[in-house]
């Protein structure tokens, strides 16, 4: 009866190590080693797999490389359409940073309406601490 092999992959730097580690003896992460299925190991140990996506992969010349049609929404202010590019991406995620009191919700809420008035649907969410008013 052959032996089950086992496999162990740091979560944190994809070291391996045939058996169980608390530590990671490459990246030093404590409980990040997990063991690989059979499958995995038998997909790792399978190099066709690797020549089939080293020869898949291709370099493309910039010039070559279709720029992609980016739909994009008016946010209503001009001045935030103009600093994102030309509106907001749709599924796009925008971090808007500032000192406090600067106006950033304020900004946010009056282009939450402008949306709305829209007919988009809007959530907003504020992740803000409630900042005491001296
Ligand atoms: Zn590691």
């Amino acid at each position: 009866m052959a032996k089950k092999k086992t496999l162990f992959e740091c979560q944190s730097c994809g070291f391996q190590s045939p058996r169980w580690m608390g530590k990671c003896t490459s990246c030093n992460q404590w409980e990040s080693m997990i063991e690989l299925s059979s499958q995995q190991i038998k997909f790792l140990k399978n190099t066709s797999n690797t020549q089939k996506v080293s020869t898949a992969i291709k370099a493309t010349p910039i010039t070559q490389i279709k720029e992609d049609n980016i739909s994009r929404i008016s946010s209503g202010s001009r001045e935030l359409d103009l600093v994102l590019g030309g509106g907001i991406v749709a599924g796009s995620l925008t971090l808007i940073g500032g000192s406090p009191g600067v106006g950033k919700s304020t900004l946010l809420l009056k282009i939450a309406g402008n949306l709305a008035r829209d007919n988009k649907k809007v959530l907003y969410v504020s992740g803000g601490k409630n900042q005491q008013v001296r």
